[in-house]
């Protein structure tokens, strides 16, 4: 992905970027991906310059979530021009690798790349750059946090305990790596019956609220199981670009990160 950035002593801010959020979960498939786009679709539909970059390396979503594909270019200047959709600067490492083959890098490799997504391409002026990290706390998570300097970190998980207790561990990464937890969101929190209206709690309800009051940490709300969702994700355009009470859910939710 081009020249390695060159090592520098503490945390990188970006370039002409206000603040960088980072967004975690302790476990894939808790819709950790489809909360980072709509949340950036949100953000910027309230005016906000916001970037998108997706740091799951392994398994890069963004690029069929927000509907782009095709090689980022080099501007000229060494810089990658980022892509466009949805009013959402983005860039993935999915953009630059051959989609249909596995990413068997070790992770030296894999970080270089991440700092090189960071540092290398050309984001602009942004109010928000909303990061989507890998699952879990292994070392791209732990290196990101250490390198960038994060204005916070927001946790998406389920309110299964299970997927709780993956949680717990993402949000003790975040505290041995003194980078502020902004929040909580319960994700597929529940499911409302298009047929009969009855209203289902598969994954259980309202453990990610509880937790939050635990830990002493701002619960940022809880987003149903929704078909439409997951449609909108798999189609490329995000839910929140629409007009339906999903959408204003996180038109809600994108308010919590405006002052
Ligand atoms: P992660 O990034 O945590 O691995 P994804 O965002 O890729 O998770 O979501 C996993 C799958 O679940 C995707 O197919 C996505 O469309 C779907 N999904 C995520 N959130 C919801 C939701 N609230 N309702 C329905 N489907 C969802």
């Amino acid at each position: 992905v081009g020249r390695h950035p060159t090592p520098q002593a503490g945390p990188q801010s970006v370039p002409g970027v206000k603040r960088i959020i980072a967004i975690g979960s302790g476990k894939g498939g808790v819709g950790k991906s489809t909360v980072s786009s709509n949340l950036a679709v949100a953000l910027a539909r309230k005016g906000k310059k916001v970037g998108l970059l997706d740091a799951d390396l392994y398994g890069p979503s963004q690029p069929r979530m927000m509907g782009v594909s095709g090689k980022p270019k080099s501007n000229g200047n060494d810089m990658i021009e980022p892509l466009s959709a949805h009013g959402v600067t983005i860039m993935s490492l999915g953009l630059m690798v051959d989609p249909d083959k596995a990413v068997i890098w070790r992770g030296p490799m894999l970080m270089g790349a991440l700092q090189q997504l960071l540092g290398q391409v050309a984001w602009g002026e942004l109010d928000v750059l909303l990061i989507d990290l890998p699952p879990g706390t292994g070392d791209i998570q732990l290196s990101l946090c250490q390198k960038t300097n994060l204005s916070g970190a927001v946790v998406v998980s389920t309110p299964q305990d299970v997927a709780l207790l993956d949680a717990r561990k993402a949000l003790d990464m975040f505290k041995t790596l003194k980078t502020p937890v902004l929040g909580l969101v319960e994700n597929m929190s529940t499911f409302h019956c298009p047929n009969c209206g009855h209203e289902a709690h598969i994954f259980g309800h309202g453990g990610v609220a509880d937790a939050a009051k635990e830990l002493e940490l701002p619960f940022l709300g809880a987003l149903p199981i929704d078909l439409d969702t997951r449609l909108a994700g798999d189609s490329g355009t995000p839910i929140a670009a629409g007009d339906c009470d999903m959408a204003q859910s996180y038109a809600n939710l994108a308010q919590r990160f405006i002052d």
